[in-house]
């Protein structure tokens, strides 16, 4: 099995890249770039690697991931990269999650 490698923090010029592909209107910020054909989860390669938007949203937004976390959404749009709605949310939770619980709990999941 391939080992998980970390993101690489992007540049600016990737950064912009990232955010052409992201429409902004509505209260929840959908990405409009690939989508992996099995779930339709947002994809984004940079750096020769294919990577999840809302993961990479996270990263050059809030910060990098700590090991054994995983970023979801509050509002649970699968296309949504809103910074605002993004959550870092120990592996192994997902049948836990709550979206009424989540929002105000973010801050006890950062390290
Ligand atoms: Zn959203």
């Amino acid at each position: 099995m391939k080992k998980a490698t970390a993101l690489v923090l992007p540049s600016e010029l990737v950064e912009d890249r990232f955010w052409t592909k992201v429409n902004m209107e509505g209260d929840c910020w959908l990405w409009t770039g690939t989508q992996r054909a099995s779930d339709g989860i947002g994809v984004f390669g940079y750096d020769g690697k294919i990577v999840y938007a809302h993961r990479f949203a996270y990263v050059v937004s809030l910060g990098p991931l700590p090991p054994r976390f995983e970023v979801r959404r509050s509002c649970m749009n699968t296309l949504c990269v809103r910074p605002s709605h993004l959550l870092l949310i120990p592996k192994g939770k997902k049948a836990k999650i709550d979206i009424t619980y989540f929002p105000g709990a973010v801050g006890d999941y950062l390290m």
